[in-house]
Parts: structure tokens; sequence; C-alpha cells
């Protein structure tokens, strides 16, 4: 099937949810985002600096830029005067440059931080008690220019539904604690980020606000 009848099919599921879809266009060429594009996609996401800050130069203006992948400290200069949403903070050291970077820009940068929710120790994210130390530090009060929109996380790539299922409520439920207990100025949680092509269905029905979809919409990725 095409993109623009994937994105029908996807738009169709999410009608009655609070729930965005952010199309993730890794790999895929400015052609097919422009597909995407045409029939009212604005929200692309894209897990490599470079390629993120290439398309942002090519494509339209009014595209919101969601960068999804593992961020080294070294690159967030060449995307903080444009990136809509970073999904995946997961250290302090990180969220400092990027609030360093958004200064220099004079710009207010959202950020997800993201969790290690999964059982594979390959994936990147907190944990809870670093999560719960970097919102108790006095660092994260002066960070005048990050915005904490909310939390990020990626479940076990398995077939085992009742796993992802159990970590997506995980994520919800550590979600909706800090966003009751913590009154910090820069802290405003309102974003989600969990689900992808093989599990946005369990997450949707576990509270995601925003899934990041690339193969349902575009196909498979030839590395
Ligand atoms: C590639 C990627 C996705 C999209 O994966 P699909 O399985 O193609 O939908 C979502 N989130 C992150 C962090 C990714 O790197």
């Amino acid at each position: 099937m095409g993109i623009k009848a994937n994105l029908k099919i996807l738009n169709d599921e999410l009608k009655n949810h609070n729930c965005r879809l952010v199309a993730v266009s890794k790999t895929k060429p400015n052609s097919m985002i422009m597909e995407a594009y045409n029939v009212g996609q604005r929200d692309f996401g894209e897990n490599k600096v470079q390629d993120l800050a290439k398309k942002y130069q090519e494509l339209p203006k009014d595209i919101c830029w969601h960068m999804i992948g593992h961020l080294q400290r070294n690159k967030v200069k060449y995307i903080t005067p444009f990136v809509h949403l970073i999904h995946g903070v997961d250290s302090q050291k990180l969220l400092m440059e990027i609030n360093k970077q958004g200064e220099k820009h004079d710009r207010l940068i959202n950020c997800l931080l993201q969790m290690h929710i999964a059982t594979e120790e390959s994936k990147f994210g907190f944990d809870q008690g670093e999560l719960i130390d970097l919102l108790e530090s006095d660092a994260i009060a002066n960070m005048n220019h990050i915005k904490l929109s909310g939390l990020m996380g990626m479940a076990t790539n398995t077939s085992n539904e009742s796993l992802i299922r159990s970590e997506f409520q995980g994520l919800k439920k550590l979600f909706e604690r800090i966003k009751s207990t913590y009154t910090i100025p820069n802290l405003d949680f309102t974003k989600l980020s969990m689900g992808m092509s093989g599990d946005y269905k369990i997450a949707i029905e576990e509270g995601s606000t925003l899934i990041r979809i690339g193969t349902s919409i575009f196909g498979e990725r030839n590395y």
C-alpha cells in the first residue's frame, strides 16, 4: 500500500484518542516525505542529526521536526535552531548542553526524558532512581531554556504482548506520578511518547500521546 493509504489508516485509528502521529522518515528520501506532507502530515522524526539538519534545510519550513534517536552532546548545536521536540534525552549532561544551546538561540527547547523500560540492555534511558535524582537536583530548576514536556520509552522488541503492555503501563504510571508530584517551573508534563509500528496499538490503549511510526507508513528500511 502507498504512503497516503497508510496514513489514512493510522489517522483513523487515532481519531478518538488524544494522540499525535510522528512519521519517522529516517533513511527515506524527501520525495516520500513530501508525499506524506501533501496529505497533511506535519510531524516527522529522524534519528540522525546530520539527516535531520539536511532535511530541515531542504523541506517546507512548517514541518515540526522530532529528534527521536540517541543525541550526542557535541551535535546538539546543529538542531537547536529549529527542532520541535527532542525525544531521547537520557542524561543530565545532555540536558545541560541543550539548555546552553537553547540560550544561545534564544529558544525554549521541548524535551522528553527517555526512560529505560525494555528488558534489553542496549536501549538508552534513565531508570526511575536516576530520573528522580535529576528532577530533585538544583541544576534542573535553573535550566531556563528547557521545557520538560514528558517521557519517552521503547518497549522490548518481542512478540510477548503482555510484556510490552506492562512496560507501557509502567511508563504511563511514572508519567502521571511525576506530573502530580513535581512543581518545577520548567516541567510541564503533557507528552508521553511510546509506540512504534510493531506495538503502537498497545501504546495507544495504554495512554500514549505521541506514536513514532516509520515502517507502517513508508515501508521497510534498507540501511
Ligand atoms: C526507527 C524508530 C522508530 C520507528 O520504527 P518503526 O518500527 O519503523 O515504526 C520509532 N522510534 C525510534 C526511537 C526509532 O529509532
